[in-house]
């Protein structure tokens, strides 16, 4: 679904960030994006897809038909995390186009390796240099620091683009990492799970809204530059008067920047809109350096701002409006076959690992982890071949507290009413057991063999009532205990 803003009419260069995310609903798939930066550095949407999975066919897909939208000349400079598919997919479908790595999930896959305070630092240190300088500069304390790190980023980033210095220098957008796309998945976070027809329609209306919105704000600008390119000047501004500037002739300066220690001295030439950082020519907007140079010069800071980041650029962007479209009852059928949902496979699923089936019918089912499924909520029943209704709940308990008292050192009496029981449950005849009142009536042996174990957790001779005291004696020692 290509949007009316994949026009960009004022882009020479078209910064895109592609990136899919999973779906939610019952068909699962993903749903692949393309997200362009607009003028005020906001997120502006050109085209999705939805497809089962991401692979290098389904990418290759998106990528030819956004290539056929956008087949008028322009460049374009993707950021992406590198997908698997995604990076021969771009190499083949856009040869010409520039390839930026998400910098944050780079440093996602090094941290995980090499976790360092100082790595970490001298990571970002190299990915936002402007200038090959500062990055070798990063690079050799990398080396320093860790031998195996440097090598690691030298190996893994072989022919990405992940430093500013090595960007293209007519996209004009700084962006080291492509939070556009996150930040447009988690924009349709709501919408996932629906049926794909219906997050799809959600998803236009929702833009629809948001690029008339987006055009009525920008209506009420009384700057001819966007709020956000404002703000960067102003910010900039402010730092450039803590520098030192000395002229050479009427458009080129050298500005000392205070800001390094040592003082360190940069090469400003206005007529070029260079600047020896290397942040003018990348992001597109003066850096503190030539802001510095510009106000000594008393010119006129607007006048080195590109068209990219005015209120006309903005404008434009939001220019073509989404098509209203009529209710779905009032559309005319078309005759075609309807499409039918695609099959889904259920997942394989791993077994449950709380109940297992047992050797013989009569030991029937038990808990892996048994002191841990009693304190649960794991009562269930079993019936035997004998049809005799057996709570594997008491069982368990007993046996429970039979191993933790033969490990605490106290007689083994727990034991044996459960073995009562099973003796019971395995033979036909009545239950053989010691005890005479349980050798004529197996049903009656199996029930007072669970009466017996009652008594044996809580002491022979022992009450409810006795109990109910015992446990409410034993609780009001524990909160007084707790509140001391
Ligand atoms: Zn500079």
């Amino acid at each position: 679904m290509a949007l009316p803003s994949i026009s960009f009419h004022f882009l020479s260069v078209i910064p895109m960030g592609v990136d899919g995310c999973h779906l939610k609903g019952k068909y699962g798939g993903v749903l692949l994006a393309a997200v362009g930066i607009d003028a005020n550095n906001g997120i502006v949407p050109l085209a999705l897809c939805v497809c089962e999975i991401e692979n290098t066919e389904t990418w290759g897909w998106f990528m030819e038909h956004l290539h056929n939208y956008l087949d008028d000349g322009r460049l374009v400079t993707f950021i992406s995390d590198r997908q698997k598919g995604l990076v021969n997919t771009i190499a083949n479908t856009w040869p010409t186009a520039y390839h930026r790595a998400c910098t944050r999930h780079v440093y996602a896959n090094f941290s995980k390796l090499f976790a360092s305070a100082q790595l970490k630092q001298l990571f970002w240190r190299a990915a936002k240099s402007g200038n090959k300088h500062d990055f070798n500069e990063a690079m050799a304390g990398i080396k320093a620091e860790k031998e195996a790190a440097y090598q690691w980023l030298e190996k893994e980033l072989l022919g990405y683009n992940w430093s500013m210095h090595t960007y293209d220098r007519n996209c004009m957008v700084d962006r080291t990492h492509n939070n556009a796309s996150e930040c447009f998945n988690s924009w349709i976070l709501a919408y996932r799970d629906r049926p794909c027809l219906t997050m799809l329609e959600e998803i236009r209306c929702r833009l629809m809204k948001r690029f008339t919105k987006r055009r009525n704000e920008a209506a009420t600008w009384k700057s001819p530059l966007t709020p956000k390119v404002l703000k960067h000047l102003d910010k900039k501004s402010t730092i450039a008067q803590k520098m030192i500037v000395q002229a050479s002739g009427d458009l080129n300066f050298q500005v000392m920047d205070k800001a390094y220690y040592p003082a360190r001295r940069f090469m400003v030439m206005l007529e070029c809109r260079k600047c020896d950082c290397g942040y003018w020519e990348i992001a597109g907007l003066p850096c503190a350096h030539a802001m510095a140079a510009m106000g000594y010069a008393r010119h006129e800071v607007q006048e080195y701002v590109p068209m990219w980041f005015s209120k006309q650029a903005y404008l434009s962007t939001y220019s073509l409006m989404f098509n209203p479209i009529p209710d779905q009852c009032t559309w005319e059928p078309t005759g075609r076959p309807l499409i039918d949902p695609p099959i889904v496979q259920r997942k394989i699923e791993r077994p449950k690992k709380c109940i297992t089936y047992n050797k013989s019918a009569t030991e029937c089912f038990r808990a892996e982890n048994e002191e841990e499924k009693i304190g649960a909520n794991f009562p269930f029943f079993i019936y035997c071949a004998l049809l005799v209704k057996f709570d594997t709940h008491s069982q368990h308990v007993s046996q429970a507290s039979a191993s933790r008292s033969s490990a605490s050192g106290q007689p083994a009496t727990s034991s044996q009413p459960a073995t009562a029981s099973s003796q019971a449950l395995r033979s036909s005849q009545p239950a053989i057991s010691s005890q005479p009142a349980t050798s004529s009536q197996p049903a009656t042996a199996s029930s007072q063999a669970l009466r017996k174990r009652k008594q044996i957790r809580s002491g022979p001779g022992e009450t409810s009532e006795a109990r109910t005291k015992k446990r409410k004696a034993g609780s009001s020692g524990g909160h007084a205990g707790t509140s001391g």
